[in-house]
């Protein structure tokens, strides 16, 4: 991020305007709505400049800038003609430490001012950082459509309600959760579309259920998170972690997809990277039913799906024994997403009729999956955790009857930015892996299916050329 955002309260500041045209009257309306004092300095004026500065809402000086002019500022904004005057402002400004301006140059500008949608006291800004006024535009566009024109009256209402809630609500979270209940419920889509006794009258009855009732049970949420692309995560998942309180994540979860949670939530990481020093199993169940007893809203976020290969059952035997409430939000799972990326469907009508998860780093016990079976021809296998293993896994298969010829492919940080995928064959597979040096989390399929990856790979791929009918 090449910008800080923040919100400036210029209050009774001085803020300095050098320039008399259009784009200094454009900011001047914008800085009046904030009860800055404005100086403007311009040898000439625009009427409507002029009319401002009769009417005592500005001070203006007709004159050339002078250095002087800083004194006291805490914000300028230059905006004369001349590039090299604007320039040289700008350093004085920079010398004296006063945050700048220079419209249109960016470079010489320590801030820049944000495209935004004024629903007063509601304010959002959006910024590219510079790099396309006509996207931030589109951006306002979108979201002037979603955001409904009342919700500068549905703040100030709620502001109203602070009061109210903060005499009859003492706990934070309860009255946390009053306004949430009112923001995301029937109260407020009322107030928005106009109906503000009826908004009201909801807002009562919440706050009495809300000071009356016994303190809620904490619950634990199974969320899994999907293979890393936070755009498959499920509707269910998002809104889990917009309501969470806690949530407790694996390593494996990316951070995209932990941008996605509710900003105040607390984020714990029980990192469970293969191979790493983590949180053991009990501490993490431990840890899930402290805060749901603490009456948390719990979300245990698992990269994938929390069933596979997630430990997710064994966190839901605990927390039935603790009689904790949970349920659980599927997620996608690493080989179904991998594959998707891929351009390799799992099953097919001609190569597949079956598809096998297995555990590619062998069971605790040392427990080896059935080879034969999955030696077998028309299946597929898939192996999660097997990255360390992909020459014993090839070996094996080779043993119990596939051959080597056998189509086979790693996915490395699949539906990610940096997914890598390898294919190649039993025989060549483990070879291709140690050159590449593909780095963990990656998944190995096996089977016919694999030889459609050169011909259904579109993530990342370059585009297929048509073949000229002439050449
Ligand atoms: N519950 C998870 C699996 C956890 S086991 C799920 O349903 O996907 C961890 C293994 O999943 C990793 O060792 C790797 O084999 C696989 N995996 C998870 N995310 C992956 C990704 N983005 N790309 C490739 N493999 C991944």
């Amino acid at each position: 991020m090449n910008y800080f955002p923040v919100f400036f309260d210029l209050a009774e500041q001085k803020v300095l305007i050098v320039g008399g045209g259009e784009v200094a009257l454009r900011k001047l309306a914008l800085l009046e709505r904030t009860g800055a004092k404005v100086l403007l300095v311009a040898p000439e004026l625009l009427p409507e400049l002029g009319e401002r500065a009769a009417a005592g809402k500005i001070s203006v000086a007709m004159r050339e800038f002078v250095p002087d002019d800083l004194d006291g500022a805490r914000l300028v904004i230059v905006a004369t003609s001349r590039r090299a005057v604007n320039r040289w402002i700008a350093t004085l400004c920079e010398t004296r430490g006063i945050p700048v301006n220079v419209v249109d140059d960016r470079e010489a500008s320590r801030f820049i001012v944000p495209a935004i949608i004024d629903r007063d006291p509601v304010l959002v800004a959006i910024s590219t950082a510079g790099t396309s006024p006509v996207l931030a535009r589109r951006l306002r566009e979108r979201l002037e459509a979603l955001i409904p024109k009342r919700i500068g009256e549905l703040a100030l209402w709620l502001r109203a309600l602070r009061h109210t809630a903060r005499r009859r609500l003492r706990d934070t979270d309860a009255r946390r959760r009053f306004f949430e209940n009112l923001v995301d419920g029937p109260a407020a889509r009322r107030f928005v579309e106009g109906d503000a006794h009826g908004a009201q009258r909801l807002a009562q009855q919440l706050l009495a259920s809300a000071s009356s009732g016994p303190r809620p049970a904490g619950s634990v949420t199974l969320v899994g998170a999907g293979p890393g692309d936070p755009e498959l995560l499920t509707l269910k998942a998002l809104r889990a972690l917009q309501d969470a309180d806690v949530i407790l994540h694996d390593r494996l979860v990316s951070p995209a997809v932990l941008d996605m949670a509710r900003r105040d939530a607390r984020r714990i990481c029980v990192g469970k990277a293969a191979g790493s020093i983590g949180s053991t199993q009990a501490e993490i169940n431990a840890l899930l039913i402290e805060h749901a007893l603490a009456g948390q809203r719990v979300v245990r976020l698992k990269g994938g799906d929390p069933f596979i290969f997630g430990r997710g059952g064994e966190e839901l035997e605990a927390l039935r024994q603790a009689q904790i409430n949970f349920s659980v939000i599927p997620g996608i799972t690493a080989a179904a997403g991998c594959a998707a990326y891929a351009g390799i469907p799992l099953t097919h009508r001609d190569h597949a009729h079956s598809v096998t998860f297995v555990a590619g780093h062998g069971d605790v016990d040392g427990r080896e999956p059935d080879w034969r079976a999955l030696a077998k021809p028309g299946i597929t296998a898939v192996f999660y955790m097997g990255l360390a293993r992909v020459e014993h896994i090839a070996s094996r298969l080779v043993q119990h009857g596939a051959p080597e010829s056998l189509p086979a492919a790693l996915i490395a940080q699949g539906t990610l930015e940096n997914q890598r995928v390898l294919s190649g064959t039993l025989a060549t597979i483990a070879l291709a892996a140690a050159r590449a040096r593909l780095e963990s989390p990656a998944l190995l399929v096996v089977g016919e299916v694999v030889s459609l990856h050169d011909s259904l790979a579109w993530f990342h791929s370059a585009p297929q050329l048509a073949v000229s009918q002439s050449a």
